[in-house]
């Protein structure tokens, strides 16, 4: 029998102010959207559909995270099947299937050595939770005196508290207190005198990591717990890691026994054509965070891969019957986000996704660069399945050219993505060619068209 499912019809929806009040939107300018509303009603394939019918280009995976393209029906057969299977299951305690082979399947995706994975709902979760991991692990292992933190300048880890305070965005940490303490952070890694216009890696810039032997001379190492970097940091505007440079940092870490945190979030499940970004460096850390891409997006989940020997450390120096780490959520490996994550993960690889992202890689590179140019560009940077153009900034009025060129971009059926001015681009892993064409067209006709 069918059931029939609505109590809301997206389509017959009237937005007006009134309707609009309540939801208080993230990272959004409320007032400005409330005036002139955005909205998305269907997605399927490439592409949104708006309420008014109209189809809209996804050039960013909504927000880095369908890799597999919108719609997927896969997906939602097993998310359907799960709910009515077993909707809720604790996971203090007690277990369901599903978790253990989506962990055992990731561990497998994950770098040799990277064998264990515990279970958030997003990005932000899995990091508080992997500085969390080492913080534990190091006073596991008789190393309570390490607690600090190292991260980054322009470094994106989420929103939580932990995340705010070793990441380096300005405005996502000066409005919210003093954050964490004992924090340092890393000098960033773009130079645009040194490296606009580069092709995937820049050449230069790997010395930068040896900042890190300055702040373990001026700390000591044996107050450092762990440093914490995107492979490619995106959300700040696209900063390709130098070449040698993510190798060195690896090399300093080990040097002083400080843990090395990957944050995949965006490069995990082939962004860059590889499994992780650390496949695709071939630098392997001590823990990854991962989120997005884990369920393409259609249903929250996060992750973060710990190695072997961190995992054993928790085993082996806790009481017997002991809780190992004292730490999760009431929908850590919640069974509905386990059962998207097995059929996403089956998706990847059947359709051979991840190498699809490397075939069509080079094409996205000199469509990026077609760029060049094209009036306000000042730098055009692309890795793997993500391309940034780097607009000059408006005298005064940083990131308002950038937000001027996402809402031309949209009226033109497109959704990109902007931080300050830096436009960001990062499609479904299914970019046909002629996508990639179209986006880079409406993009030079916005930027003509934009002050
Ligand atoms: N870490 C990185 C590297 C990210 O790019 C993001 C989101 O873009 C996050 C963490 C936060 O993830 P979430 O928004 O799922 O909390």
């Amino acid at each position: 029998s069918s059931i029939s499912p609505k109590s809301f019809e997206a389509t017959q929806f009237k937005p007006t102010p009134n309707n609009l009040e309540a939801f208080f939107m993230p990272f959004t300018s409320n007032r400005h959207f409330k005036a002139n509303p955005r909205l998305f009603v269907k997605a399927e394939g490439m592409h949104f559909t708006n309420i008014d019918g109209k189809q809209v280009l996804d050039a960013t995976a909504g927000l880095w995270c369908v890799n597999a393209g919108h719609g997927r029906r896969e997906i939602s057969e097993a998310v359907s099947h799960q709910i009515q299977e077993l909707d809720y299951s604790p996971p203090f305690q007690m277990g369901h299937p599903a978790a253990f082979e989506l962990a055992s399947r990731v561990a497998a995706l994950a770098p040799t050595g990277l064998d264990h994975v515990f279970f958030t709902n997003s990005g932000s979760e899995s990091v508080d939770t992997a500085l969390k991991i080492a913080l534990a692990y190091q006073r596991a292992k008789g190393q309570g005196t390490r607690t600090r933190l190292i991260g980054r300048e322009r470094g994106y880890h989420g929103v939580g508290f932990g995340g705010i305070s070793v990441g380096g965005m300005v405005n996502n940490r000066k409005w919210f207190g003093t954050a964490l303490g004992g924090i340092d952070h890393l000098p960033h890694t773009y130079n645009a005198k040194e490296m606009a216009y580069s092709k995937g890696q820049p050449a230069w810039g790997a010395h930068l990591a040896d900042d890190l032997e300055r702040l373990v001379a001026l700390h000591d190492a044996s107050s450092i717990a762990a440093v914490i970097v995107e492979p490619v940091a995106g959300s700040t505007g696209v900063l390709i890691p130098p070449k040698g440079y993510l190798e060195k940092l690896r090399e300093i870490c080990t040097k002083h026994g400080i843990l090395l945190i990957f944050d995949e979030v965006i490069c995990g499940f082939g962004r860059l054509g590889t499994n992780f970004g650390a496949d695709y460096f071939g630098v392997t850390p001590d823990l990854i965070t991962c989120a997005k891409g884990l369920t393409n997006g259609a249903i929250p989940m996060g992750g973060v891969i710990v190695s072997k020997q961190i995992y054993d450390t928790f085993m082996e120096t806790s009481a017997e019957n002991a809780i190992e780490l004292f730490h999760g959520y009431t929908y850590s490996a919640h069974p509905v986000a386990c059962a998207a994550g097995l059929a996403v993960l089956d998706i990847y690889k059947n359709e051979g996704l991840f190498d699809r992202v490397k075939e069509i890689t080079p094409y996205w590179e000199n469509a990026i660069h077609s760029l060049k140019g094209t009036r306000h560009v000042i730098d055009l940077r692309n890795i793997g399945l993500i391309g940034a153009i780097e607009l000059e900034s408006r005298p005064g009025k940083p990131g308002a050219r950038a937000m001027d060129a996402f809402l031309k971009a949209y009226e033109k059926g497109m959704l990109i993505r902007v931080t300050g001015d830096i436009i960001a681009m990062s499609p479904p892993f299914i970019v046909e060619k002629s996508h990639v064409d179209q986006a880079v067209s409406i993009l030079a006709d916005v930027l003509k068209s934009i002050d």
